[in-house]
């Protein structure tokens, strides 16, 4: 038997929504052995975030090493990192075990407005990890913070891209979901040369918790199975696009999206 194999490095959410959990929920709808190093222990459920609590930098080695001298992974993805530490510790142990096949989710605030990324770790993110990662998954707040730029329309998006393209990242991939114009949700992709679009139906609901964190671990998923970039984004986006269609409809807040859907 094939066993592809997938590391997720993020943030726990006890309620089971996004980080760890839905990377691995993913992981697991999507055929591919999923591992986790933990870098922050997150209180929270559909209401919000009652609670961070980052663990030592040493811990997020230490569960980094345990994988990679072991099992192994064909495909990792980066999520909450909180702090220029974890980033910069984290950035060192994916060039130890040359671990190419790198998505970064530039996690940096909750849908309910809590913190996930220091400030003052966006600079790390930009100069330790996006030069290693071969996706950069951001939605278009995220975009703004990284490239300073305001994104308006679809042409700033794209010279987004170029900016984030040229801080060394192979592939940037920016999320329409936060672009509130029109009746379609259309993600840009930019591979250095090209632009394409991957456009979907966009669906009018509240329960949209997870969904960063369940894309960018639907392409890892893909990429750990050997499949482009192109191919994974593509996947990712049907995969997204379901899991918000069939609500779960539990909590008493924003729900999490559907992972079996
Ligand atoms: N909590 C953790 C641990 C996360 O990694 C993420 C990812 O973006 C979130 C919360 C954000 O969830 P939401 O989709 O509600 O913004």
């Amino acid at each position: 038997m094939n066993v592809y194999k997938a590391l997720t490095i993020a943030g726990s959410d006890s309620g089971g929504g996004a980080g760890i959990q839905a990377d691995l929920k993913t992981f697991q709808e999507l055929q591919v052995f999923g591992m986790s190093a933990i870098t922050a222990v997150t209180a929270q459920n559909t209401l919000g975030v009652q609670g961070v609590y980052p663990l030592p930098v040493e811990a997020i080695e230490k569960q980094i090493e345990s994988v990679g001298t072991d099992l192994g992974a064909d495909a990792v993805k980066t999520g909450m990192l909180f702090s220029a530490d974890i980033i910069q510790a984290v950035a060192n142990k994916v060039k130890q075990f040359g671990w190419s096949r790198l998505v970064v989710d530039p996690v940096m605030i909750a849908k309910g407005g809590a913190p996930l990324l220091q400030e003052e770790a966006v600079q790390a993110l930009k100069t330790y990890l996006l030069p290693l990662a071969m996706v950069v998954t951001p939605n278009i707040p995220e975009a703004e913070v990284l490239t300073g730029m305001t994104i308006h329309t679809l042409n700033d998006r794209r010279e987004a891209a170029k900016r984030l393209h040229d801080l060394g990242v192979q592939y940037v991939v920016i999320k329409g979901g936060h672009d509130d114009d029109g009746e379609e949700a259309v993600d840009l992709l930019y591979d250095g040369d090209e632009f394409s679009y991957f456009t979907s139906k966009r669906i009018e609901t509240k329960h949209t918790h997870g969904t960063g964190c369940t894309f960018a671990a639907a392409v890892t998923a893909e990429l750990a199975k050997g499949r482009t970039v192109k191919e994974a984004v593509e996947t990712a986006k049907a995969f997204i696009q379901a899991a918000i269609e069939e609500e779960l409809g539990i909590g008493h807040g924003h729900g999490p999206t559907n992972h079996w859907a």
